[in-house]
């Protein structure tokens, strides 16, 4: 089962989602689009855990 994540889980007005294999696979997805959209020099250890608690398994789409 996918992974997935959308940064409106975390109150941000973005509708950017992403999905991957792993939880690392999401985080590093996640990791990327913050630094490139949202101007997060460096992720704290705070928001890391506030992203990984918002990762979670793909609804199944039928
Ligand atoms: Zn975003």
């Amino acid at each position: 089962m996918a992974k997935v994540f959308f940064c409106r889980d975390l109150e941000v007005s973005c509708k950017w989602g992403c999905s991957g294999e792993t939880a690392e696979d999401v985080l590093r997805q996640v990791m990327a689009h913050a630094l490139e959209k949202h101007g997060c020099k460096k992720m704290t250890e705070m928001m890391l855990e506030r992203i990984k608690a918002k990762i979670r398994e793909q609804e199944p789409t039928d």
